[in-house]
Formats: C-alpha cells, sequence, structure tokens
C-alpha cells in the first residue's frame, strides 16, 4: 500500500539530524511492513545488521522475531516493525532520554498512520516508554490499555540468546497475541453481521412502508459504509 503521509515520514527519518545519534548512525531505520495492520511490534533501538541494511529486527534477535511470528502463522509482512529510536546508538548503548524524546514524535506519527489495536513493545526499553517504571518480567504477557490501544509487552527477542531460559515465556506471549488477534477478528466479524442484519431490516422497513421504493437514508449509508470493519490481519 503506498500511502503518501507514510512516504513523507519516512524520507523524514532518513535525513533526520534532531539528535547526535544521526551522527554516528550509517543510515535510519524507520521501520517497514503492512500499513494495514492492526498490530505493531516496537523495539528499541536498530543494532548494528540494522544500521547496515537499513531495516529493523534483521539481525539475530530479528530471527528470533521471526520464527515467533511464523509459530503463531504470521509474516513480517502482515505486521509493522519499528523502533522507539530510529538510529543506531554508538557501541549499542541505550538511547538517552534526549534521543527518545527527539524521536518520539516519528513513532507518534506512524501509530496515527497505522492506527494499530495492538501495539507489542518488545522488551523493558520499549515498555518504560509506554508504562515508565515498569518491570518486564512482572507485566510480560498482560494486554493493558494505553490511548485506546492495547500494548501488549513480551521480552526483547534478543534477551532469549543471552539468555535462553526466557525463550518459552517469550513463544508463550506469542501464543497469546495470536488469540487477541484471534478475539479482535471475532469481534469484528460479529459487529459486522450485526450491522448488516440491522441495514437489511431497515431497508426491508422502507420498502414496506412506501408505495414507491427510496433511496437509502444518510444513516443507512453511513451504516453500510461502517459495515466494511476492519480485522485485524
Ligand atoms: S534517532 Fe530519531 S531524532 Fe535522532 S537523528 Fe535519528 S531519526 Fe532523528
Amino acid at each position: 500500500m503506498t500511502n503518501a503521509k507514510y512516504e513523507s515520514l519516512v524520507t523524514q527519518i532518513k535525513i533526520c539530524v534532531q539528535c547526535d545519534l544521526s551522527k554516528t548512525r550509517k543510515q535510519a531505520v524507520p521501520g517497514e511492513g503492512s500499513l494495514n495492520s492492526k498490530i505493531m511490534f516496537i523495539g528499541e533501538a536498530p543494532g548494528a545488521s540494522e544500521d547496515a541494511e537499513g531495516k529493523p529486527f534483521v539481525g539475530p534477535a530479528g530471527k528470533v522475531l521471526n520464527e515467533m511470528l511464523q509459530s503463531i502463522g504470521l509474516t513480517r509482512e502482515q505486521v509493522y516493525i519499528t523502533n522507539i529510536v530510529k538510529c543506531r546508538p554508538p557501541n549499542n548503548r541505550d538511547p538517552n532520554p534526549q534521543e527518545i524524546d527527539r524521536c518520539w514524535k516519528y513513532l507518534e506519527e506512524q501509530m496515527s498512520i497505522i492506527d494499530p489495536e495492538i501495539i507489542v513493545t518488545l522488551g523493558r526499553h520499549s515498555l518504560g516508554n509506554f508504562f515508565p517504571g515498569e518491570l518486564i518480567s512482572r507485566v510480560r504477557g498482560k494486554p493493558r490499555r494505553w490511548k485506546n490501544r492495547t500494548i501488549f509487552p513480551v521480552y526483547h527477542p534478543a534477551a532469549t540468546l543471552h539468555n535462553p531460559r526466557l525463550r518459552p515465556a517469550l513463544q508463550e506471549d506469542f501464543q497469546n497475541i495470536s488469540s487477541l488477534i484471534s478475539n479482535f477478528n471475532s469481534d469484528i466479524d460479529a459487529k459486522t453481521s450485526k450491522d448488516q442484519e440491522d441495514l437489511q431490516l431497515s431497508l426491508e422497513f422502507n420498502t414496506n412502508h412506501t408505495s414507491t421504493p427510496k433511496e437509502p437514508s444518510d444513516t443507512q449509508q453511513k451504516v453500510s459504509k461502517n459495515i466494511k470493519q476492519q480485522r485485524l490481519i
């Protein structure tokens, strides 16, 4: 899908020099995936492989993320993947508060364009930007609301490379992401079906109570438009 607003945002990120990370990066890593997806994965910052390729999660951690997505029947192309900051911090240090602050507007714009229902935060640093002070080990795998969206915290895929004992927890959390998606899609299907029934009844009522068939009213047209609910994936 092409989206002029999105393309313009990507261009802005690629030439951005609003923090010192621009001085050491090879290239900025805006993010990639489906703009139609209602699920967004957000890590902390690009690493060496991402910096070299200009794509998010393409190194060893990306391989784990791909495996996790595959385990629940998803591909990278079906979701949207990005980071809190778009440029690699030197030696993979944590981005500092000023860098995060300068870069946050780009993430906000991405969230506004893609409008995800579910945001999966990858790792404690990403989580901390939505819920400061929360412990990833305490809240991982527990969905919670944030500005009309569902935030679903999970361990960073790289953490399972350093500590393989965390992998089962990551696998379990991805299974729960799959359940969240199924529940959301079921709700959308039920609402779509109910709206279609209501519209049909309304149109039949019109036909039965007028001598000449009437055009659908504004309300009916609005309902008809809204029936095209968007499923998560
Ligand atoms: S990290 Fe963000 S704010 Fe800093 S230079 Fe890169 S795109 Fe700009």
